[in-house]
């Protein structure tokens, strides 16, 4: 079925029109339907009322003149491709109309009905183009609008989270400064108090020795015991005293972190604890030990302590220790494994207290302050400390060095 393209035409004069009309009926492809009105004001009533294919616009109308002809059929019929239809001597409006949006223009004069259709065809299609052009331009810009709206909204988000962010940092480092300044008053604390503490205790120790010396035996047998009592006491106050005191050195008096070999650390322990080694017949080996970067008279303290309690807590069988050594990605894994009396799990963390011990004094001498010690020294090399072990059955101490404090 041929398409009929519904014209309108905007034509004053009569002989014009009637040229249209019979350029319209000659078409061999086409069917028209033209509809012709004289005035501006005819036209715009009817484009209100229904749309057409394409207008054929004459710009000087009776009621309306040059180019606010082309613009107030445009207002009430946007997408309607115009043909601007104009006479010899005033195309200059007629491009100007095509600048704002008009298809085509025509002179009159100058028309058959080839020309005319060709027109009526390029720019029914131009204007169809154009439409679709619009509106995805019109899509773009809603949804790029969108997405700048989400993006803002992201945005604000993200400050949000930011800003929460920074305000947990903000109290965390007030928490760490609050922490450390406390940390380093109780050290003070701990230094002043025992190292004062230590001046007082040697009088009182020094002067119940002197009595228990001069007057045994003098008094009845009750004050001897006392005496006795007194000395002991002073003296347990005075190795407790010394301990607190080495403890708190752990933080207070500190070496240059250097190179050292442990091999060499290793030899000297077993040579400062010979003694005990030789009385209890104990075996010590070790891994091949590295050299690492530390504080080397703290790490002399650690492998004393650890192998010192390792004879120390032996058990019935002769004493068998091993030192191992285990390389990580940025830290060392070191192991004093014996075979002593071992550990019941429920105290694993509790011995690594200070002064906490599980044993009687007169079982096994000592104050508990060594695990604590040692505690302390790892923590100073970026390290943990910890125990694996059962009742009977031998412990392992494990404790780690950072490569990279
Ligand atoms: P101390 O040796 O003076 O008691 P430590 O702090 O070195 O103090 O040790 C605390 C407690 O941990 C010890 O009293 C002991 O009960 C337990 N302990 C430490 N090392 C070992 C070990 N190698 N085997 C069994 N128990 C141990």
């Amino acid at each position: 079925m041929v398409k009929i393209i519904k014209i309108l035409l905007f034509e004053d004069n009569p002989g014009d029109a009637g040229l249209i009309e019979e350029m319209v009926n000659d078409s061999a492809n086409y069917s028209y339907e033209l509809v012709i009105v004289e005035t501006m004001e005819d036209g715009i009533d009817l484009l209100k009322m229904g749309s057409y294919d394409i207008i054929l616009l004459d710009l000087g109308l009776p009621d309306c003149d040059g180019i606010n002809t082309f613009l107030n059929v445009q207002k009430v019929s946007f997408e309607t491709p115009v043909i601007i239809l104009t006479g010899l001597n005033v195309e200059d409006i007629a491009v100007k109309a095509v600048k704002m949006g008009a298809q085509d223009y025509l002179t009159k004069g100058n028309v058959d009905t080839e020309l005319l259709e060709r027109s009526i065809k390029y720019s029914i299609e131009r204007k169809k183009v154009q439409i679709e052009l619009q509106k995805y331009r019109d899509n773009l810009e809603e949804q790029v609008e969108k997405r700048t709206e989400e993006l803002d909204k992201a945005n604000k988000r993200l400050k949000i989270e930011i800003e929460d962010h920074k305000q947990t940092e903000l109290k965390l480092s007030k928490y760490l400064a609050e922490l450390k300044r406390s940390n380093k008053e109780l050290q003070q604390f701990a230094y002043v108090a025992s190292h004062d503490l230590q001046e007082p205790l040697r009088m009182v120790a020094s002067f119940t020795q002197l009595l228990a010396k001069r007057y045994k035996g003098q008094l009845d047998s009750d004050a001897d015991e006392f005496i006795k009592f007194a000395v002991d006491g002073a003296q347990r106050m005075q190795l407790l005293i010394n301990d607190l005191l080495a403890y708190s050195r752990v933080s207070s008096r500190v070496e240059e972190f250097q190179l050292v070999d442990l091999e060499k650390v290793f030899n000297d322990t077993l040579q400062n604890l010979k003694v005990s080694i030789d009385d209890n017949d104990a075996r010590i080996t070790s891994d091949s030990l590295p050299t690492i970067v530390a504080d080397q008279s703290q790490i002399n303290q650690l492998f004393q302590n650890l192998l010192g309690n390792a004879i120390k807590f032996r058990g019935d069988e002769t004493p068998v220790i091993h030192v191992a050594a285990e390389e990580g990605e940025d830290e060392w894994i070191f192991r004093v494994i014996d075979n002593g009396i071992g550990i019941d799990s429920q105290h694993n963390e509790r011995i690594f207290r200070v002064f906490q011990r599980l044993h009687e004094r007169e079982s096994y001498p000592g104050t508990g302050i060594g695990l604590s010690i040692c505690e302390k020294i790892v923590e100073r090399h970026g390290g943990d400390i910890w125990v694996d072990s059962k009742l009977g059955d031998g412990s392992t101490f494990s404790f780690t060095i950072s490569k990279y404090i």
